[in-house]
């Protein structure tokens, strides 16, 4: 992409309603503009980001297994009448009648339409294990909308729900999402921690939330030094092997984390010795629950077993906050210049800062790179404008593309450009084409992890 050709709406100064840092890159970046408390368009630079955050959910959603489908973000009250839940829900649900008086809502979660689907084509327990999820928008009428896409009102939410014969089968479902999410996150440049949590209006017996550690989270967390430490890696999952999926789970919650809620400060000090005890800030970005019959048994999701008995199925669900993350990224990974992207989720793979725009050798070295990085599927973000040099640098430390090519006739004449990173500030003097070379072997790892996946996601892909 060219910047002249781009609608990148940068702002010199800070927004006064933003009391948080993503909130402000957000705006100044260009990224989001808000329609009305807590529901937001998103401009070119954030839909972007917000489109490779969504992409990894799917690919590694996908790779465990689960099957991708779309449902409606209206759905008919009566549904959750049969839950028990269009009374239980209270005012953050939007409620809105059609033409013809009937009661509908913005869904805030989808268990009910999910459950419906499933009584209506699922009848054996052959046709178990499933796990079907959408990405889909949701509407919660949250009391106080803040933190820009943080707490919105109107947000983008990965929803997956599991229908399995029996408890323990279903516990490997949850198991498998608490490992498929570790993953995830990973591959977005973040650490989210999984800790035990209380159940919120969504019920259940057993439920993870996972936080990423931010000064401007909304929950206290305590926790083990030592799980920060914890990598996800490149291990290879088998995710039908009970065992392993059970193994790296209990990797990763035997050490103490807890938020407040659950926060139990005797098992904290017995568990935990003095000097490795933390406590800090969370984002929830995501959380998983297993909640056995709670809706399929009033609803009537029931399958026929091995003897012929029909028995209610058990489900979980288990929900990533895309849209929140896009935020969340931004509280982990940030300087006083602007935001830093993890390479996972970059907008753009590089800038090119052109110093002279119009001098003959500048320019063309300039599109030389265009094609050279373009040639090797990576997108770069090229700063053709008249502007000067400092306002150029201004604005890409601002966005925060993690590799920067800067192209000036001084460089040019010894055959060198300049790569800088955006993390460590360091610069490398290099020819253009090992600049080029050394970005795309930077980028291999990520792009290897989207393409080991089978051709349907790969298709996937491209038309995102
Ligand atoms: P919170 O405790 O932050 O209100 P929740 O526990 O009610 O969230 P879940 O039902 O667990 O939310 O939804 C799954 C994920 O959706 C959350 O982990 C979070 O990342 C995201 N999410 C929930 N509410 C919002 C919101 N108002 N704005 C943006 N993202 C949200
Ligand atoms: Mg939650």
């Amino acid at each position: 992409m060219r910047l002249s050709r781009y609608f990148l709406p940068v702002l010199k100064e800070t927004p006064a309603e933003a009391q948080v840092v993503s909130h402000r890159y957000m705006l100044r970046a260009g990224m989001i503009k808000q329609a009305s408390a807590g529901i937001y368009s998103w401009l070119p630079l954030g839909f972007k980001v917000l489109r490779n955050i969504e992409r990894i959910v799917h690919e590694e959603q996908q790779r465990a297994g689960h099957i991708p489908m779309l449902m409606p973000t209206l759905q008919p009250a009566d549904l959750w009448r049969e839950s028990g839940r269009y009374d239980a829900y209270g005012p953050e649900m939007l409620r809105i009648r059609d033409r013809h008086e009937r009661d509908m809502l913005y869904g805030p979660t989808n268990e009910e339409l999910i459950t419906d689907i499933f009584r209506s084509h699922v009848g054996s327990y052959r046709d178990l294990p499933l796990t079907l999820y959408h990405i889909q928008w949701k509407f919660r009428d949250e009391i106080r909308p803040r933190f820009g896409v943080m707490r919105g009102r109107e947000f983008y939410m990965k929803d997956g729900y599991n229908f399995d014969l029996t408890r323990e089968d279903a516990l490997h479902a949850y198991n498998r999402h608490l490992v498929s999410y570790l993953r995830t996150y990973e591959r977005m440049g973040l650490q989210a921690i999984p800790m035990r949590a209380e159940s919120g209006p969504i019920g259940g017996d057993d439920t993870h939330e996972f936080l990423v550690l931010a000064e401007t989270g909304e929950s206290e967390v305590f926790y083990d030094s030592e799980i920060t430490e914890l990598k996800f890696g490149a291990r290879e999952i088998d995710y039908d092997d009970r065992a392993q999926c059970q193994a790296v789970l209990e990797e990763f919650t035997s050490r103490y984390a807890r938020t407040d809620d659950t926060h139990d400060e005797a098992a904290f000090h017995d568990q935990v010795p003095e000097p490795r005890r933390r406590s800090a800030r969370g984002i929830e970005v995501g959380q998983i629950f297993y909640f056995g019959t709670k809706y399929s048994e009033p609803m009537g999701a029931t399958v026929t077993d091995q003897d012929g008995n029909r028995v209610p199925v058990h489900m979980g669900s288990h929900g990533i906050g895309v849209s929140r993350l896009v935020g969340a990224i931004i509280e982990a990974s940030h300087d006083e210049r602007g935001i830093i992207w993890p390479e996972g989720v970059t907008p753009f793979h590089c800038g090119i800062v052109n110093l002279r725009q119009g001098d003959e050798a500048t320019d063309t070295a300039c599109e030389s790179l265009y094609a050279g990085l373009a040639a090797l599927g990576l997108e770069p973000l090229y700063d053709d404008t008249e502007d000067r040099a400092g306002a150029k640098f201004a604005t890409m430390d601002l966005i925060g593309l993690p590799w920067r090519i800067t192209v000036g006739p001084r460089g040019l004449k010894n055959g060198v450009v300049e790569l800088t990173s955006r993390r460590t500030g360091e610069s490398e003097e290099l020819s253009p084409e090992d600049a080029v070379r050394k970005v795309a072997e930077i980028y291999a790892p990520h792009h290897d992890m989207a393409m080991q996946q089978p051709m349907p996601q790969r298709a996937f892909h491209t038309w995102m």
